[in-house]
């Protein structure tokens, strides 16, 4: 079943609905950054590291690589114990200590304090498609009564309010395919801890894992869903047109994150950097 949003379009839609359409019909024309590539690998390094505390976790993505439009099946025959393997089913569940135990971990995880484990099946990028929107879950943790513990992993040292409206939507979705128990946000705390003070990578290539807050946003998130629906029909409309919409730059092109498309827009134009 095909998609037509996805978290990164929809954040990209609610910044700038040219940005959006850009993204769906012309990705091509997407510039990024040294830099911005850099902090897209280490964002990636953080969720590793956090992935790296469920040892049973199944990676969708090993499996599946780029078609997503999959992942929503495979994510339900798993849930559903239909292709479980046996090994997995009868090996030993994640513990709330284990979730805890990093050696530079700063604050407390919930799950910790409640001392329970996860006697369902633990997926990494499992899929949920609803409303023409399609979802990965960084982590997703199935408890004894089939309810679901989401953990949305995130570098940032900061629960900035785009972090916010990422969770919505992926609850918004989620919630539409299966009940969830709680959905978290893990973001990072301060800088990377001890060993090397200046990020650079362990032997592993992954770096040192970084101490990491959990927030618990399941109440706050769940009363998002009429804004959520408001916001997903206006944004279907965007990419159904067939023409490029003619937004003109602003501020908006660098907030909260700096367009790809500036080159694009600026066509005919001296420098965005005016604002
Ligand atoms: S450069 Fe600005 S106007 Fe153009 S797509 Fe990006 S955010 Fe929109």
């Amino acid at each position: 079943m095909t998609h037509l949003l996805s978290k990164s379009k929809y954040i990209r839609g609610l910044q700038c609905e040219r940005a959006l359409w850009l993204d769906v019909h012309e990705p091509r024309l997407a510039r990024y950054t040294a830099e911005q590539m850099r902090r897209f690998d280490r964002g990636r390094d953080f969720e590793y590291a956090f992935k790296a505390r469920f040892p049973d976790g199944i990676d969708l993505s090993a499996e599946l690589g780029r078609n997503v439009d999959l992942y929503p099946a495979r994510t339900a025959q798993l849930l559903d114990g239909l292709s479980t393997p046996q090994s997995l089913r009868d090996s030993s569940p994640v513990s709330g200590e284990q979730l805890g135990s990093s050696p530079c971990q700063g604050e407390g995880d919930r799950r910790e304090a409640e001392g329970e484990g996860y006697k369902g099946v633990v997926l990494f990028e499992a899929g949920f498609q609803y409303d023409d929107v399609l979802v990965l879950a960084d982590v997703v943790c199935q408890r004894e009564d089939g309810s679901l513990d989401i953990y949305e992993v995130k570098s940032g040292t900061a629960l900035s309010d785009t972090y916010r409206r990422d969770a919505a939507l992926q609850h918004y979705v989620i919630s539409h395919c299966r009940r969830i128990h709680s959905f978290s946000i893990v973001h990072a705390v301060g800088t990377r801890c001890a060993v090397s003070a200046d990020d650079t990578a362990d032997d592993s290539g992954r770096g040192t894992p970084r101490p990491y807050h959990i927030v618990d946003l399941t109440a706050e998130l769940a009363a998002e869903g009429d804004r959520i629906a408001a916001n997903i029909a206006e944004m279907k409309t965007i990419v159904r047109a067939t023409a490029e919409p003619d937004t003109p730059t602003g501020q908006h092109c660098l907030t909260p994150y700096a367009c790809p498309y500036q080159h694009h827009c600026q066509h005919g134009v001296r420098q965005l950097a005016m604002f």
